[in-house]
């Protein structure tokens, strides 16, 4: 019997998921496939359901569902359920259907590895408070970073996320508006700065002004599509230490697939079977 994962959202455009799961399942010789669910509201629920029987590992979930799938699901891990958000979930052997987050220790993993050190005792600047800054400041915050700032176009949406996660670990929080001195201040001592926007994916531009910060910080975006932004060639361009999302992206499958498979390390052969999709320019926003 070939298991399956299956990835459910709406629109599906991106293969990355897709190419990394299934060179992982061939390389651990595991039978089963990745497949994309791209399904009309109104199908969610009979596709979670199918998904509690025996030839099913699990699920990812991406925009829209990630609330309604979080609902379906018998249980929530609890730093998905403090996080809020539901990326991916697990079949138990009973059939039962647990809830999880891959996007903060990926973003850990990844930001770490760009950065050179851990979080711990870091000062951060993040810009966005979507679904993907509330894994970055959760992770941040529980790494144990000294001070976050989060800035936003939407400034109420900076302060609900700082107001959720204020008590997380020893470090502060503090909301301002994308631009606002404030913003501005806190660049010029930030370890490292964050694009967890659209902005350098959909729409032009960048959210963080490089030639603030300390010659020592690193710019990470958690934009792949294109792998370079303007934020970081303006980053390389200033000697900033900057990477993209990519590394985020590969942590956080390999994290899902140990969840699914009990089979861990699966990181390198991953990498290998993206790198082509994640190098090219063409690949698909
Ligand atoms: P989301 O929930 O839709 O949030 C979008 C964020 O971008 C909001 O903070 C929004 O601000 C801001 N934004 C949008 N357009 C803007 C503009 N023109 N100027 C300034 N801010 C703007 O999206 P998400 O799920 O958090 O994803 C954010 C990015 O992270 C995407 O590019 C996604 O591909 C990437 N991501 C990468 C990984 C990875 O593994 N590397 C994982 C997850 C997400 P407002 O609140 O003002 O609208």
């Amino acid at each position: 019997m070939t298991q399956r994962v299956g990835l459910i959202g709406k629109p599906l455009r991106r293969r990355h998921s897709q190419v990394m799961h299934d060179a992982a399942f061939d390389a651990a010789g595991i039978d089963a496939r990745y497949v994309l669910l791209e399904l009309e509201p109104e199908e969610v629920e009979a596709a979670v359901a199918a998904a509690r029987g025996e030839d099913w590992l699990g699920l990812g979930v991406t925009a829209p569902y990630k609330r309604v799938v979080a609902g379906l699901c018998d249980d929530i891990d609890p730093e998905a359920a403090r996080i809020g958000a539901v990326n991916n979930v697990a079949r138990t052997p009973a059939g039962g259907l647990v809830g999880f987050n891959t996007d903060a220790p990926g973003f850990r993993a990844g930001v770490e590895l760009a950065m050179g050190r851990s979080l711990h005792g870091s000062t951060v600047v993040v810009a966005g408070a979507g679904g993907a800054a509330h894994a970055v400041v959760f992770a941040c915050l529980d790494a144990g970073a000294r001070h976050v700032t989060i800035g936003n176009r939407t400034v109420s949406a900076a302060a609900a996320l700082a107001e959720r996660f204020g008590d997380i670990g020893p470090g502060t929080v503090q909301a301002v508006a994308l631009g606002d001195p404030a913003f501005e201040r806190a660049l010029r001592s930030a370890d490292v700065a964050v694009n967890a926007t659209t902005v350098g994916m959909v729409d032009p531009g960048t959210t963080i002004d490089v030639a603030l910060l300390p010659v020592t910080a690193t710019v990470f975006d958690l934009v792949y599509v294109p792998p370079e932004t303007p934020l970081l060639r303006a980053a390389r361009a200033h000697g900033l230490r900057a990477a993209n999302g990519s590394e985020m992206l590969i942590a956080q499958a390999a994290i899902a697939f140990e969840r699914w498979t009990g089979v861990g390390g699966m990181a390198d052969v991953m990498r290998s079977a993206v790198a082509p999709l994640l190098a090219d320019p063409a690949a698909t926003a």
